[in-house]
């Protein structure tokens, strides 16, 4: 009798996304006449900037001749991505990364998804609450926690972000062996300082722990005194692996690009106390389970760090960030704290009720779809997410009808 990972029936039943979807499908199903606009998921809107377009076009030309045509590509990514990558990511900003410490996938989401793969079972995990939900759910899967009880799962030492830390979770007094991180933040659009950083990347030092350190969003930031990568941070090779996607920098959420950075320096440790490289686990990994992104994405991907490419990418971001900034200003006029939308395309708003409640008031009364902070973890209760992904005429109109639904209300 073939039996299932039963690790999966410990997963909440329900995905958050899909009990929106179901939600909104029964409020258009009732309401034929009302079209809602949808600020929930975090999905871009604008299409791909027009440097990465003709390099998708002369990359598929390529394709179509045999003198050029290429057939598999380097598992871990074409040199000319990863050195553009190191270069102009890294070098650039003073971070000390070589290009083989570069690998480039199909998506942020896979990798920090499956980085957990390279760490024993037995690891405590520090997450923080609320989060990105796939950092949890893929340890779940893979059996490093019990069971979920009020909403978590035992075993995880939770790193609560609240208004009273600014929603940056301080470092615990207790030991941790993986630490996830991401700032600018995913759902809060927190972005966390240096000095705030430093603690962590010493926390990792003094518990030979190692941080995963997200930042899809760090496109979005303006304030030169946030730092863009944790290694920035003094020592933080040894301690930390850093996802990056062209996601939400690029708008390639179809086009699936992105690179996970593991520096050689990086160790951790066997039973018997040996030191192991973890790119060398990664890499092997990487190779057995993954083929490389097609050549074309990966030339439309190289596009972004042309003059033009710059020019457009930072025009989309600032294109969201506009909304961003309309977004919150029209939520504080109504009275809620908020915190995001400056460094990140993301509103962390306080509505001070239960969080699905206040969803079906804006779906009801607005015809807005935001997304209830309590599917993000506990501490996301009593807040929801505001997500800067529109165009400017859905946002204006999404804001409108929020401002005189909230009014009446
Ligand atoms: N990490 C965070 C924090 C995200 O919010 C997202 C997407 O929403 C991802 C990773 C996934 O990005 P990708 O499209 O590269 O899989």
């Amino acid at each position: 009798m073939i039996r299932i990972n039963e690790n999966y029936t410990k997963l909440k039943a329900s995905y958050l996304f899909a009990d929106i979807a179901r939600r909104v499908a029964a409020f258009t199903e009732a309401n034929p006449g009302k079209p809602v606009i949808r600020l929930g998921i975090g999905d871009v809107t604008e299409p791909l900037p027009p440097a990465c377009v003709a390099a998708l076009h002369a990359a598929a030309d390529e394709m179509a001749s045999r003198a050029t045509f290429r057939g598999y590509g380097p598992e871990q990514g074409y040199p000319f991505l990863r050195e553009l990558v190191a270069q102009r990511d890294y070098a650039q900003r003073g971070c000390r990364i070589e290009p083989d410490e570069v690998f480039i996938s199909d998506g942020s989401k896979c990798d920090c998804g499956n980085i957990q793969e390279i760490f024993a079972d037995d690891i405590r995990l520090a997450i923080p609450d609320p989060v990105y939900p796939v950092y949890v759910d893929t340890n779940v899967m893979a059996g490093r926690t019990g069971p979920s009880e009020g909403g978590r799962y035992q075993g995880i030492l939770y790193l609560d972000s609240t208004a009273l830390n600014g929603y940056v979770p301080d470092v615990p007094a207790e030991p941790a062996d993986l630490v996830y991180l991401c700032f600018p933040n995913n759902p809060t659009g927190a972005v966390a300082t240096r000095a705030q950083l430093a603690a962590w990347v010493d926390y990792a030092r003094r518990n030979r722990a190692v941080i995963l350190f997200d930042s899809a969003y760090e496109a979005y930031i303006r304030d030169p005194s946030v730092p863009r990568s944790i290694y920035e941070i003094e020592g933080a090779r040894d301690v930390a692996i850093e996802f990056r996607s062209f996601s939400k920098t690029a708008g390639f959420t179809g086009m699936r690009c992105a690179y996970t950075v593991v520096p050689k320096s990086l160790v951790a440790w066997d039973r018997a106390g040996d030191a192991h490289p973890l790119h060398a686990l990664w890499n092997r990994r990487h190779t057995t389970k993954f083929n490389g992104v097609s050549y074309p994405v990966q030339r439309a991907a190289a596009a972004v760090y042309s003059d033009e490419g710059r020019i457009q990418t930072r025009a989309l971001t600032d294109f969201y960030l506009e909304n961003a900034r309309l977004v919150r200003a029209e939520m504080g006029r109504l009275g809620f704290a908020c915190v995001g939308g400056d460094n990140a395309p993301y509103i962390w708003v306080d509505v001070g009720r239960d969080s699905w409640q206040f969803f079906d008031l804006l779906l009801e009364r607005a015809q807005v779809v935001c997304t209830p902070g309590a599917g993000f973890g506990r501490c996301g209760e009593g807040h929801v997410r505001i997500s800067a992904f529109n165009s400017r005429e859905n946002v204006e109109k999404a804001l409108g009808r929020i401002g005189a639904a909230l009014r009446q209300a």
